[in-house]
């Protein structure tokens, strides 16, 4: 990526308010955040959020921070810092100075939650949580003052101390702001700003039992840290008005230029789910191999499986941002890997469903070498050796002894086909099993067909590979489907309903001699079979597909 704004980008309505912010002299520079909360590793939902806020501030020659939501120890962990760290360098993006966690702003937090205090816009309640929620009322109906709403700022000063020591029990009492409890907006009916958690924190130990909600911490942390404008998901629309209040009850932090909260709809992908709970399920109750498994979602499955970064970008750049929510067809992030890899990606030829093949009329003892070119469309990338010899492997499904119609191109008995990149040949018999199955095919070729047409002007349709069969070095190559039968699993409770049990098939089949010594996630097109990159995490030669050449979901 260039470092200087390609302003030629897809327009939003989120450059649309920065222009005018930025026109209008309320910020002189851009300044955005993404902040993940450290319980799972980041999906291909994350890397449109990412994307959209390293992007943005990337365009604007502003700045972008990483800043690690941490404010419930429970479900975190600090495999999953490391984690979202690594897959946001290997997306292209870097922070903004060092990462930064909402657990190094407890002290401030605590303060704010005295300041709203001492100000009376917040008290202790001791409300049960099902009480709570009867009191909140419904969408219909107002809420109802909680008895604890009236306590008097010494007292309520004095009862957070207590919760902040630990003397009262998880669940005993919160600490809530005094806004509204017949608000149109629930979340505005004195939402719950502080909870008691006997949990250590991966980054704070047992300093603190008490933890600050989401709502809460949110707008001051962006504050802090001079966060221009707040780029979240459509779900939080209403609480923007919490984050307002918040901000503007605050002494330190109610200035003009404080950060604003701006929502975009959420990446919903076809055949996947986008939650981190039940991405976290599916690891967990071994419906995959882990969370980089290829089927999965991740950034790191997506990397396993041969996605580059590039793609991913691209991908995102296509489905744009907007505030409209929908489910994105599976087939725009396959075509954009396909995009990216058909231009770059080595061709190479792999036999998945080998089967022998004997040309009687070449030489017993022989063993040609070829050349072959890297890519067609692109000479510079070079040739690389392949090799012929009276004994090679084609793929079963390129080969029937009665063709079924006028307008089959593969091989069949007395039908001739080209070998990619090499001579023409001719079946004429076959071996089979005792039950029936074809062992081996026997052909002639044409000695005079290698890399031109056979002298008498015969045409020759058919082009199917193979590989060599002394030098031919044994592959397993995993074959996926889609992870789901639905193309919206979100619907069901229980995501294992609509698993498919097929999503993965293994086969074992052979590659040319050069791939010896490929290397884990790089891109090969195995030419007429779809692209593929070898596993990071096998020994031996192991091949993910990455996707098939062409779209084939919607045949
Ligand atoms: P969870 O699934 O655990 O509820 P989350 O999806 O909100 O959490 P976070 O770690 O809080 O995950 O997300 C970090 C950032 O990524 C947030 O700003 C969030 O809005 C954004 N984000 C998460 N999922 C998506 C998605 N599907 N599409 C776009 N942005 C997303
Ligand atoms: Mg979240």
């Amino acid at each position: 990526m260039s470092d200087k704004a390609p302003l030629t980008k897809n327009t939003n309505f989120i450059r649309n308010q920065i222009n005018n912010d930025l026109e209008s002299k309320l910020h002189n520079s851009v300044h955005t955040r993404f902040p993940p909360e450290p319980n799972g590793y980041l999906h291909i939902g994350h890397a449109k959020s990412i994307c959209l806020n390293f992007g943005t501030a990337k365009d604007y020659d502003g700045r972008c921070n990483l800043r690690f939501d941490d404010t419930n120890p429970a479900k975190e962990n600090i495999e999953y810092v490391h984690s979202i760290k690594e897959d946001i360098q290997w997306l292209g993006f870097d922070w903004n100075g060092e990462a930064k966690f909402s657990s190094s702003y407890f002290d401030i937090f605590y303060k704010c939650a005295e300041e709203l205090i001492i100000k009376g816009l917040a008290y202790v309640c001791f409300l049960s949580a099902d009480e709570a929620r009867e009191y909140r009322g419904t969408l219909k109906q107002p809420g109802k003052n909680s008895p604890d709403r009236d306590t008097s700022i010494e007292q309520n000063k004095a009862l957070f101390k207590k919760m902040k020591e630990g003397e009262f029990k998880e669940g005993e009492c919160v600490l809530r702001a005094k806004i509204d409890m017949s608000s149109s907006f629930m979340c505005m009916r004195d939402p719950t700003l502080y909870r008691i958690r006997f949990e250590t924190h991966h980054q704070t130990n047992d300093d603190w039992c008490i933890y600050p909600m989401y709502d809460f911490a949110h707008c001051i942390s962006d504050a802090i840290e001079g966060v221009t404008h707040s780029l979240c998901t459509l779900e939080f629309q209403d609480n923007r008005r919490i984050y307002d209040w918040l901000l503007e009850h605050l002494d330190e932090f109610n200035k003009i230029d404080r950060p604003h909260q701006y929502e975009f709809s959420r990446l919903n992908l076809e055949y996947a789910t986008t939650s981190k709970r039940k991405l976290k399920l599916l690891v967990d109750s071994n419906h995959v191999s882990g969370w980089n498994d290829p089927r999965m979602p991740t950034i790191s499955g997506l990397r396993r499986r041969g996605y580059t970064p590039e793609s991913i970008r691209d991908f995102s750049e296509r489905v744009g941002v907007s505030k409209v929510n929908s489910l994105t067809d599976i087939s725009i992030l396959e075509s954009s890997i396909r995009d990216d890899l058909n231009a770059t990606a080595p061709r190479s030829m792999a036999v998945i469903n080998p089967i022998k093949l004997v040309i009687e009329n070449y030489p017993n003892d022989e063993i040609e070498s070829l050349q072959a070119p890297i890519h067609p469309q692109n000479e510079e990338m070079g040739t690389r050796e392949i090799f012929f010899s009276r004994e090679i492997y084609i793929d079963k499904e390129d080969f029937v002894e009665v063709p079924p119609n006028n307008k089959y191109k593969r091989l069949a008995i007395n039908k001739e086909v080209r070998l990619r990149n090499s001579y023409v040949i001719k079946a004429t018999r076959v071996d089979t099993d005792d039950a029936g199955n074809v062992k081996t095919v026997y052909c002639t070729y044409d000695p005079d067909s290698l890399g031109k047409n056979p002298a008498d002007g015969r045409k020759v349709r058919g082009v199917i590979h193979f590989v060599e069969l002394s030098r031919a070095i044994i592959a397993e190559f995993r074959i996926y489907d889609r992870l789901f039968l639905d193309p919206n699993p979100a619907k069901f409770d229980d995501l294992s309903t609509s698993i498919n049990p097929n999503s993965l098939e293994i086969k074992n089949g052979f590659v040319e001699p050069n791939l010896s010594n490929a290397k884990a996630e790089k891109a090969y097109q195995f030419e007429r079979e779809g692209y593929f990159c070898k596993d990071s995490e096998s020994e031996g030669l192991v091949f993910n597909k990455t996707v098939g050449l062409r779209d084939t979901w919607n045949q």
